[in-house]
């Protein structure tokens, strides 16, 4: 089992991590497709780039944020908040040149950290249309796809216009955050939660709370 199983047992019996199971599932689908479509289509971008993180913050939801404060606080083992930044202009705090992908949260990114550079969007008839990202330098890589390079196949590609209707079902509605805010935000929540489930359950078999411990547990939210 990896880590982000984990961290869902950890929590069990907690809304959080039903909606981080959802979320899972999905990043799963988009991880399989996206990399079938990049891979069929000859998409991809240069080894080692990473300048989207250092130019761009995403914008999170509460289930996507929950999912990366547990990470950090169970598995990085960062106790303070990451830097504040309600800037969305980069670069991203969770952004390392040295970590692995550039990305220190790597397995339990965001939505859009999985779509960028990798994902058509549907253009206004509800077709396919694709465009590398403005910093890909690779000339190999695919520029510019539209639906005549689709064809019959248009209604299998993968958008992220599909993804957000299953997106949105999972989050449900919640608002949308720069990372830094809603991340510390999420940390704070989920420090309680674990707490209320250690109380429920008389902490973990070492007499203490150590948090990958799975605690099945009665509800909190
Ligand atoms: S969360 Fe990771 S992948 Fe997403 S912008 Fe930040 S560093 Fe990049
Ligand atoms: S999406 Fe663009 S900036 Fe990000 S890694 Fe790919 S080529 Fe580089």
């Amino acid at each position: 089992m990896d880590t982000p199983d984990l961290l869902c047992d950890r929590f069990a019996g907690a809304t959080v991590a039903t909606q981080w199971r959802s979320l899972l599932e999905l990043y799963k689908t988009i991880e399989q497709e996206t990399a079938s479509f990049c891979h069929a289509f000859d998409v991809h971008c240069p080894s080692g780039c990473g300048t989207c993180c250092e130019h761009f913050v995403p914008e999170l939801t509460d289930a996507e944020s929950s999912l990366i404060a547990a990470y950090l606080l169970y598995v990085k083992n960062v106790p303070a908040p990451v830097a504040d930044a309600g800037s969305l202009s980069g670069p991203c705090p969770l952004y390392d040149a040295h970590s692995d992908h550039h990305c220190t949260v790597y397995p339990v990114r965001g939505m859009i950290c999985r779509l960028f550079g990798a994902c058509p969007s549907e253009n206004k008839g509800g077709f396919p249309v694709f465009r590398k990202c403005k910093y890909n330098e690779d000339a190999k890589a695919t520029a510019k796809l539209g639906p005549e390079d689709f064809g019959s196949e248009s209604g299998t590609v993968p958008t992220m216009q599909r993804y957000a209707v299953k997106f949105s079902s999972i989050t449900d509605g919640s608002q949308s955050k720069p990372l830094g805010i809603a991340v510390t935000e999420q940390m704070n929540r989920l420090r309680f939660i674990a707490a209320y489930l250690d109380c429920e359950s008389g902490g973990d078999d070492n007499g203490g709370t150590d948090p990958l411990v799975p605690t099945p547990n009665p509800l909190a939210s």
